[in-house]
């Protein structure tokens, strides 16, 4: 008789962004890979709880939803209590939403402490076309990300692109936190 493993450690990661970037999709899509349309905001559970395995570690990342509060403008300090990551996420069609990181970052640096892993997310890739000359460029989030010392990821919670690689690259840094 083997003992399955649990895992080793537990995060709690956090996301936040505009209504509409796409959090919930993303939270979605990595936890039980698949697309749904839509979502009731105020419905459902304030997180969801997926393991990975990470260089031979498996570990549980805690996904905390917003669940509709950043409508209101409303997300409090406890919503950022004890987090070990924070996933700030923007639309890359919508510049506004990209426009409003800065606010965000101004809650998440009020919320969280010096330890906590910050991972800037780009989503929607998949409505990019050649032709749209509005969208917010790959440099500008990476610049942005460089400022803020957080990681730098586009993806599209529809097609299912670059989740996994910000799932990668979370993880790895939440392993080397204290
Ligand atoms: P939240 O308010 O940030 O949680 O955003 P939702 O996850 O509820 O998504 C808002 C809308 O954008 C929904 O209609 C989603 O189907 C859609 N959406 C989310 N992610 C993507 C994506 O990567 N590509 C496309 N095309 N639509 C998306």
């Amino acid at each position: 008789f083997v003992k399955p493993k649990g895992p080793e450690r537990i995060f709690k990661v956090v996301f936040v962004g505009d209504s509409g970037v796409g959090k919930s999709s993303f939270i979605h899509r990595f936890c039980n890979d698949s697309f749904k349309g839509t979502f009731a905001a105020t419905i459902g559970v304030d997180f969801q709880i997926k393991t990975v395995e990470q260089d031979g570690h498996i570990i549980a990342l805690q996904l905390w939803d917003t669940a509709g509060q950043e409508r209101f403008r409303s997300i409090t300090k406890q919503y950022f209590r004890k987090a070990d990551g924070v996933v700030i996420m923007y639309d890359v069609t919508c510049e506004s939403t990209f426009t409003n990181i800065r606010n965000w970052m101004l809650s998440v640096e009020e919320g969280v402490d010096d330890g906590t892993v910050l991972v800037l997310v780009g989503n929607k890739t998949d409505l990019i076309d050649q032709q749209n000359s509005g969208v917010v460029k790959t440099k500008d989030g990476n610049k942005l990300a460089d400022e803020y010392g957080a990681l730098f990821f586009e993806t599209s919670a529809k097609s299912g692109s670059g989740i996994e690689e910000t799932i990668d690259g979370l993880s790895s840094l939440l392993q080397e936190k204290e």
